[in-house]
């Protein structure tokens, strides 16, 4: 009966913000509940105990493998070039 209520208890405001300002603001994406939480005593879903999404180290992350890409794609052109 409560399954939900803990979940909503802790829902984040939408506010129009962006996903990276989403996650930025310490909010966690439940997969499950399909919902934001503000829940910073760990990292899984108080109500399903789903693990949550904290998608903004994996953005980075993408972010710098991109950023190495094409850097590389760079030499590669310039060695060709030259
Ligand atoms: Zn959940």
């Amino acid at each position: 009966m409560a399954f939900k209520g803990v979940c909503v208890r802790h829902k984040a405001n939408h506010g129009g913000g962006s996903y990276t300002l989403r996650y930025a603001e310490g909010q966690k994406r439940c997969q499950v509940c399909q919902i934001y939480l503000i829940w910073q005593t760990n990292n899984y879903c108080p109500c399903c105990g789903n693990k949550l999404r904290i998608k903004l180290r994996e953005g980075e992350l993408k972010l710098r493998c991109d950023e190495i890409i094409r850097q590389r794609k760079e030499q590669i052109t310039t060695a060709i070039t030259l």
